[in-house]
């Protein structure tokens, strides 16, 4: 595995790869890789001849009271992880390197993003787009494999690639779980013993509200109200939002059909954990 962190280099050995006809796979993370970030990369190296990965705390994409500086980092472990995983090149570049000036133009998402994390984390997406049009520019992928785990990210991504026609092919993956439900998340660690324990109920109510919808529930209130009841009654944790959407759209529905999401965020006391289902009725 080759370490890279420098741009110019980067685009000139994906540059020579395609040149002999190489297909690229990227997948774009934060680091502190987890399997939810392990499975992107084995869905990447099925399907590619060469597999790249990013690791870059997006200094962008996160808000003025979110946890930029405490995210958790530890580039040596990931550098391992990512040998196990066959990685072929870790692009790990510094906050310098991608931003050595302040930005001349911006990216601001229109679409999608005013539910949600979206409305949640101000600015949040824009910073997502700007960094993501950034790493396809430089890894230049023919596949990009993207958690729906943050199936809004996958939603507003679609949006930027179809936008800008940029030639790249979306690959959105499971959610990788813990045996007993929670979402896998580099924020996980963040939870206190007694909070670790509660956060498979969010899994549980989502799962809850399926069934519902199973069974005959149309009403995007109603499925709601139990997702909100459920995480009230068996966790401490403070509701941000629950929501039911048509996907990918992310508009309201009047009653449930087609392909929806049911979605929540909540706060724990150090750590803000999302998760969602989406299904086809
Ligand atoms: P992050 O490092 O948290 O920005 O995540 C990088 C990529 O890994 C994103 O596409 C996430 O959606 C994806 N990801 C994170 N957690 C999981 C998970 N539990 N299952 C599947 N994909 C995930």
């Amino acid at each position: 595995m080759q370490i890279i962190s420098n741009i110019e280099q980067m685009q000139q050995t994906i540059l020579s790869l395609r040149a002999k006809g190489t297909t690229i796979g990227f997948v774009p993370t934060m680091g502190y890789l987890h399997e939810g970030h392990l499975t992107l990369l084995q869905q990447a190296r099925k399907e590619n001849d060469i597999v790249v990965l990013s690791v870059f705390v997006n200094p962008l994409q996160f808000g003025p009271n979110e946890d930029f500086d405490r995210y958790p980092r530890n580039i040596e472990r990931d550098e391992e992880l990512a040998r196990t995983a066959s990685v072929d090149y870790l692009f790990y570049p510094s906050v310098e390197e991608m931003y050595p000036t302040p930005l001349t133009t911006k990216v601001t998402v229109t679409a999608r993003t005013e539910v949600l994390c979206g409305e949640k984390r101000p600015g949040h997406f824009d910073g997502v787009a700007t960094v993501l049009l950034k790493l396809f520019n430089i890894t230049m992928p023919h596949r990009a494999y993207f958690g729906m785990k943050d199936a809004q990210q996958v939603a507003v991504v679609q949006g930027l690639i179809s936008d800008y026609n940029i030639p790249v092919t979306l690959i959105p993956v499971e959610t990788v779980r813990e045996e007993d439900g929670l979402a896998k998340s580099s924020r996980n660690v963040y939870l206190s013993e007694s909070e670790r324990k509660e956060a498979p109920h969010l899994y549980q109510s989502l799962q809850l509200a399926k069934q519902a919808v199973e069974e005959g529930e149309r009403d995007p209130q109603a499925v709601k109200a139990i997702v909100t009841n459920y995480i009230i009654t068996h966790t401490s944790g403070e509701i941000d939002y629950t929501e039911v959407y048509a996907y990918p759209q992310l508009t309201e529905l009047e009653r449930i059909k087609g392909t929806i999401i049911v979605a929540v965020a909540v706060k724990f006391a150090k750590a803000r954990l999302i998760d969602n289902i989406t299904f086809t009725i």
